[in-house]
């Protein structure tokens, strides 16, 4: 793939650039000669547990060099949607963070049974009890958004982790209806945000990921380019790049 190709390189988190709390060797080289070569950075992950701020720490701790506007979460996408979509009156069925991202961009939301609208996000805390409270307001909510519905995610030494998808399952489930809308991958709509930014259009996107399902599948739907990583060789060769116009075949 040439380089001349694209301006923007969008960058998966979990499985891309990380495991767990593990930085993928050479992902760091990686970001460094996009940036060298004069690519916008940006980093996704479809987890909602964490707000973009403690994403980026995560990076900075990694020795990632970032800026806090290149993290996209999924949560951070959500709320920026209902900003613009005006949707004040969101239950969330998620993590604390997820609430607090919606606070920090000034949206109030409504912990309460008469919700307008629910937001599932991951939530490894979830309980009975949650559920329960989550489900009152799916049975009258006028729209269903869920930040993503991935059954499984790659945790800490690449143990199979379970997914929003079985936060979204016992909603859609108990209630016989489908979430009205996926916030995350492969949902376009980070892209489609990111398009009226950049003022480029979608072709102008590198997508670098490790899922097919989401990261490649959300490539495709939006017609970006992309670049499903090899989990058996990851940067392996991609160490010494600087002075080369295409990137190197360590990528399927
Ligand atoms: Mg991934």
């Amino acid at each position: 793939m040439e380089l001349d190709t694209f301006d923007v390189v969008l960058f998966d988190l979990d499985g891309t650039i990380y495991y767990g709390s593990k930085i993928i060797p050479g992902a760091n080289e990686t970001i460094e000669f996009f940036r060298k070569a004069g690519k916008k950075i940006y980093f996704t992950t479809n987890n909602s547990t964490k707000t973009r701020a403690q994403i980026y720490d995560k990076l900075f701790d990694m020795g990632v060099n970032c800026k806090l506007d290149e993290v996209l979460t999924s949560g951070y996408i959500a709320a920026i949607y209902c900003k613009k979509n005006k949707l004040n009156n969101v239950y969330i069925f998620g993590s604390s963070n997820l609430i607090q991202e919606f606070n920090e961009l000034g949206i109030t939301v409504n912990q309460n049974d008469d919700a307008e609208n629910l937001l599932i996000g991951y939530n490894p805390l979830m309980t009975y009890d949650d559920l329960t409270a989550a489900l009152q307001v799916a049975l009258h909510a006028k729209q269903i958004m869920a930040c993503n519905r991935e059954r499984t995610f790659p945790g800490e030494n690449s143990k199979l982790m379970p997914g929003c998808g079985a936060m979204t399952a016992p909603i859609e489930w108990c209630t016989q209806r489908e979430c009205d809308l996926i916030i995350g991958k492969p949902n376009t709509l980070m892209i489609d945000l990111l398009c009226d930014f950049e003022k480029l259009s979608p072709d102008r996107f590198l997508i670098i990921g490790d899922t097919y399902e989401s990261d490649i599948r959300m490539a495709d739907r939006a017609g970006c380019k992309s670049i499903l990583i090899d989990k058996e060789n990851l940067y392996k060769n991609c160490l010494n790049v600087n002075d080369i116009s295409i990137i190197p075949g360590v990528f399927n």
